[in-house]
């Protein structure tokens, strides 16, 4: 869309918006959103959610937003990495539609175009976003941002330096990145214009690799260890694609991982560097010469997950503190509070850490919500629901209109007493190789009982799970199931990919994993 378009699209959007929201409720305080997100956060590591691990590590300010309102059980990420569920979370459609479906040679997103921050803004609202972007370009719909640029836009933990506003750059030396995202959000809660309704996106950098936390966390689970889960020591029998993957707990966590300091005489800082991903491609490595085996793999394994949960310790105090904030302003009568993670992320499940799969642990995202007087506290929903629906269900809630462009739908009716879910299945696509992790390219339907999935890019294979029989996703049933079942699964997959417009040749689609898109923006080297 050229910009003028989409400057009259947002102008006509205005004028309709304005109307619904009008009409939802003239003597009605205006709904503010508060939309919280952490990265790589997994549903395991949710109290909530009620897994093994979580019950050992417990996170009770994620779950007040649960018991406040639902906790969702079937929402879905459509592209699981980092940007790309970013980017399809932002425009409410899919990665080959919003143009941002890699992270490595996958370019930047494209700031253009709609956004339902930019709709939030044109409707009256003062916007906001803090933390992690990690989208490359400036953030656009946003009255104010102050987002992480550094290590790639990743951000770091430590010394984590920011940009505001897409001009000045501040690095901070002495708080954890968690804690100046959560001082920053309370500093802008508190001094915004009150005027006006609020929308603000609140996204932390943790628990993302290399698992950083807080020195504060330091004593956390110190005195005990982790179960490892079921599916820990996976062979991968029947699975190709899973057999050749690089993201194995034993075998493809680096020293930076797990926290090893290189030895005094290595000269320069690229060998370090060097020193410190030595273990990332499979080259075997052991902190001392006992650790041997299996000991050495629960000993990463150990190491892993207490790093990674001191940084869910820390996201879930920052999300203690700014719905403490709201209860005592009274904002909290009417502000839609989201909690979710931009994917999900296993936690040794398969003996991997890391996502991309289809597979549950990385496919399925954590959602819990809350919104007083609209969704019944503790209540819990498995209506089927996938990133691209949150932008519309953000709007319907706040009760703005939805534009046609945007290809999920809303799923307030799920929650609200209204009605019934908007799906009875959800697609997946992912196209990143083979960097990072050699996940190969696959795209897949599930169901409430059936998940379909078909890793094309080096290979010619399908794998289909009875998710009702084998939720662990172990048996393959793809070779010897009822022929008739997989051809309804495919029937389903090709109507779906029709739907979305996702129904390029296997060449087509090949070509966009190969296809190099070279990144525009440049990390700002000004920083003070
Ligand atoms: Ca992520």
């Amino acid at each position: 869309m050229t910009p003028r378009l989409f400057t009259f699209f947002l102008i006509a959007l205005g004028l309709t918006a304005c109307q619904g929201a009008a009409d939802s409720g003239s003597n009605q305080k205006p709904m503010n959103v508060l939309y919280i997100m952490a990265d790589d956060l997994a549903y395991q590591a949710i109290s909530a959610y009620g897994s093994d691990i979580s019950k050992l590590a417990p996170t009770p300010n994620i779950d007040r937003i649960a018991q406040n309102g639902a906790r969702m059980d079937a929402v879905y990420c459509t592209n699981s990495i980092c940007g790309p569920s970013r980017s399809s979370i932002l425009t409410g459609k899919f990665s080959h539609e919003n143009g941002f479906y890699k992270n490595v040679d996958g370019g930047d997103f494209d700031g253009s175009q709609l956004t339902f921050p930019k709709i939030f803004q044109a409707n009256g609202y003062e916007t906001a976003v803090i933390g992690k972007w990690h989208l490359g370009t400036e953030p656009t719909g946003f009255d104010y941002s102050k987002v992480l640029i550094n290590w790639g836009g990743q951000g770091t933990y430590f010394k984590p330096v920011f940009c505001v506003n897409g001009t000045d750059t501040v690095t901070e030396y002495r708080r954890h990145s968690t804690q100046v995202i959560e001082d920053d959000c309370i500093d802008w809660l508190s001094q915004r214009d009150g005027d006006k309704p609020f929308m603000l996106l609140y996204q932390f950098k943790a628990p993302h690799r290399d698992w950083r936390p807080d020195s504060m966390y330091h004593d956390l689970f110190t005195d005990f260890d982790f179960p490892v889960p079921e599916t820990f020591d996976d062979d991968y029998a029947g699975r190709l694609a899973a057999s050749e993957n690089m993201m194995e707990i034993e075998n493809h966590l680096n020293r930076r991982d797990m926290k090893q300091e290189p030895p005094a005489g290595l000269e320069t800082r690229r060998d370090s560097m060097r020193w410190l991903s030595y273990g990332d491609q499979g080259q075997f490595w052991t902190p001392n010469d006992t650790l041997q085996g299996e000991e050495l793999k629960h000993w990463k394994y150990q190491t892993y997950i207490k790093d990674y949960l001191r940084c869910v310790a820390g996201v879930d105090r920052a999300i203690g503190r700014v719905l403490d904030y709201l209860e005592e302003s009274g904002l909290d009568e009417n502000t839609l509070v989201v909690y979710t993670s931009d994917q999900g992320f296993y936690l040794g499940e398969h003996g991997w850490f890391d996502k991309r799969w289809m597979y549950e642990e990385s496919f399925k995202m954590p959602f819990v919500i809350q919104c007083p007087g609209v969704i019944e506290p503790g209540s819990t929903s498995d209506a089927m629901a996938m990133n691209v629906d949150f932008a519309p269900t953000l709007l319907d809630f706040a009760g703005l209109d939805v534009p046609d462009e945007m290809q999920g739908e809303s799923f307030k009716s799920a929650l609200d007493g209204g009605g019934v879910a908007p799906r009875s299945s959800v697609y997946y696509h992912y196209y990143e190789y083979p960097k990072w992790h050699k996940v190969q390219p696959h795209y897949g339907i599930r169901t409430d009982r059936f998940k379909l999935m078909h890793f094309y890019y080096s290979m010619d294979e399908w794998e289909l799970y009875d998710m009702e029989a084998d939720p662990l996703e172990m048996n393959n049933l793809y070779a010897e199931a009822d022929p008739e079942l997989v051809a309804t699964l495919k029937a389903e997959l090709d109507s779906i990919r029709r739907l979305y417009g996702d129904d390029g040749s296997l060449e087509q689609m090949k070509l966009m994993t190969d296809t190099v898109i070279q990144r525009v923006y440049t990390e700002p080297s000004k920083a003070k």
